[in-house]
This record gives structure tokens, C-alpha cells and sequence, in this order.
């Protein structure tokens, strides 16, 4: 199904032009407009789901799939040095487009790109406690 005012939507379904790299029955590749890095790509399923949550399980399990293909793609025309896949869900999160994507960001020596995260600290006593919290 489509959303109507689903930027994403029209532009998955070719209601709306994109620099498209690749399009299959399930989902359309395309260039994002404020790329990371050359070559930066989004992956954007043609069903409408809002995020992670309510992507298909089907539509999960052949979303990787295709970030494998893309990134070979990538690495062999483009001579990246390694590659970044991700995925933002909820506005927390840092995701502005509700409709799920996954970026596709290929990584340059020296590119000047940081896609990092703080890194915490905690006991493994803290550790067990979330560990219980999630599978309790
Ligand atoms: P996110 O912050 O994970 O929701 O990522 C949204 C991404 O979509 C950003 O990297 C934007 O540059 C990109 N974007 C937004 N609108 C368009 C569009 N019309 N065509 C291509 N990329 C877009
Ligand atoms: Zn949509």
C-alpha cells in the first residue's frame, strides 16, 4: 500500500523523478539529495511502512540483500574504501522521512564524514540488568 502524502512513496512508485540507480518489484535504489559522500544511496521499499516496526518481515529479509548488491556496486565503480549502512527509526533517532530507508553511504579516506556515536560505559552488573530487562 501507498501513502498519499508519502514523499518516499511517490518517488518509490516513479510518481516523482529521482536519480535512480536500481528498481526491482520491491524497491528502488536512489541517489539521496544531501549525500553524505559521492555515491551516497537510500534504499526505499515501494510498500509504504512507516519504519522498522511496521516494515514487513518479508520485506526485511530481502532489504539486506539488496544493500549487499548496491555496496559491491559501489565498491567496485566508485573505489570506496569501506561503507556505512544506516537506518534511522523515529525522529529521536535523527529520522526525518517517515517512510523506511536504509542509506547506503560509501566511506573515502579523508572523506571528513563521522557517522559515530559516543561510547558509553557500564558494569557487567548493568549490562545483566538490561540484558534481563529485553529477554525477561
Ligand atoms: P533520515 O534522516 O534517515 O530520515 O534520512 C532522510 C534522507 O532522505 C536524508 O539523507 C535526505 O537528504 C534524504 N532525502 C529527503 N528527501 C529526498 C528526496 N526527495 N530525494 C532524495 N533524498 C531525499
Ligand atoms: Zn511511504
Amino acid at each position: 500500500m501507498k501513502k498519499e502524502d508519502c514523499i518516499f512513496c511517490k518517488i518509490a512508485n516513479g510518481e516523482v523523478s529521482s536519480k535512480t540507480l536500481y528498481e526491482d518489484e520491491d524497491f528502488r535504489v536512489i541517489l539521496d539529495l544531501g549525500p553524505a559522500t559521492k555515491g551516497h544511496a537510500l534504499i526505499l521499499p515501494k510498500e509504504h511502512a512507516a519504519d522498522l516496526f511496521e516494515l514487513s518481515e518479508e520485506t526485511a529479509s530481502k532489504v539486506l540483500v539488496t544493500a549487499k548488491r548496491v555496496a559491491a556496486r559501489m565498491a567496485e565503480k566508485l573505489h570506496c574504501d569501506g561503507m556505512n549502512l544506516v537506518q534511522n527509526n523515529g525522529e529521536v533517532a535523527g529520522q526525518t522521512v517517515s517512510h523506511f530507508h536504509l542509506h547506503i553511504i560509501p566511506r573515502y579516506q579523508d572523506d571528513g564524514q563521522q557517522i559515530n556515536w559516543v561510547p558509553g560505559k557500564c558494569t557487567q552488573e548493568e549490562l545483566e540488568a538490561v540484558r534481563r530487562e529485553i529477554v525477561g
